[in-house]
């Protein structure tokens, strides 16, 4: 690696003092966002999975991909034999075999399925995510219409819809709010995490004005906020945006569309060899940022590519 690199101590354009880590190549400079890589409810269902693994002389599995990163995915399975199951009638989740169950969550028959056939159950489910899980739960006994905003298919949105025993409303987008049941006059609203907080509030002022009383529990995690501050101050920075992350990942996406949004040409890679070099052939600032579900090691890699390019350049 041929780069120089530097600390910039503030952010000349928002008055914000956000670090982000620069390096230098060639004529190119390399912007990395702060609040890159794994978040604390990832690293935390990461290491879990780990310390499982090294200790259990059963098999090891996670209920679905543990999260939205196919190389830590494929890591797991290669360094320390962990696979997923994507049934939960799967029967080689019985006894003598360990269940993890990711940061996502699940609905909580899904736990008592394994345990019923003598799997021991981990929960690695994010400590926010249960947080969510629980609002939804104590609203749906508390006789509120529960509504949670977020993508029907993601399983964060599919496990805390179990915990109001199905009966709610998912909502997605505008369109969704005439789902919501006429009769439904009192409405307890819940958050997917990695949602974008002016779509929410767009969201909310509408069940205003449909609705007698709304009950709203803001559950964007706060590492989404910071991530999505952080792709505001990037893309500002910058005339080029690499995004690093799952194609999956919820939270990856949300940070390309964030960018793009502030006006950068963002580029959404899974690795480093996704990087296509050719729409950077103009550029002089290129912001790096990363989803809460991608690896340090997996940034490094990008980095490490992108100024080795940018070095051998300038010398060519
Ligand atoms: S983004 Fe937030 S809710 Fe999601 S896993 Fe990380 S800490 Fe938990």
């Amino acid at each position: 690696m041929t780069g120089t690199r530097t600390k910039m101590g503030h952010n000349k354009y928002t008055g914000d003092l956000r670090d982000v880590t620069q390096y230098k190549a060639g004529n190119v400079e390399i912007n990395i966002a702060k609040h890159s890589g794994y978040c604390w409810g990832v690293d935390r269902a990461y290491e879990q999975t780990v310390a499982t693994a090294k200790t259990k002389d059963g098999p090891v599995y996670t209920f679905g991909p543990l999260i939205h990163n196919p190389q830590t995915i494929d890591l797991l399975h290669k360094q320390y034999g962990v696979d997923y199951i994507e049934d939960v009638n799967d029967t080689r989740a019985g006894e003598g075999s360990t269940v993890i169950i990711r940061t996502h969550g699940v609905k909580p028959e899904v736990q008592e399925k394994f345990k019923e056939r003598g799997a021991e159950v981990i929960d690695a489910t994010c400590p926010y995510v249960r947080v969510t899980q629980n609002y939804a739960q104590l609203l749906h006994k508390q006789k509120y219409h529960v509504v949670i905003i977020g993508d029907p298919k993601h399983p964060e949105v599919i496990s805390i819809l179990a915990y109001a025993k199905g009966e709610g409303t998912v909502i997605k987008g505008m369109y969704d709010i005439d789902h919501i049941p006429k009769n439904k006059r009192r409405l307890g609203v819940v958050v997917q995490s990695t949602l974008i907080l002016k779509k929410v509030n767009e969201i909310v002022n509408a069940l205003l004005a449909r609705a007698q009383e709304v009950r709203v529990f803001n559950t964007i995690c706060y590492v989404t906020t910071e991530r999505q501050e952080d792709a505001e101050t990037i893309a500002k920075q910058n005339d080029h945006v690499i995004v690093i992350g799952g194609k999956a990942s919820s939270n990856t996406k949300k940070l390309a569309l964030v960018a793009e949004g502030f006006g950068a040409k963002a580029q959404l890679i899974e690795k480093p060899e996704d990087i296509d070099f050719k729409k950077l052939k103009e550029a002089k600032r290129i912001g790096v940022l990363a989803g809460a579900s991608t690896p340090n090691w997996l940034i490094d890699q990008a980095r490490d590519v992108l100024i080795e390019h940018f070095s051998a350049v300038a010398v060519s």
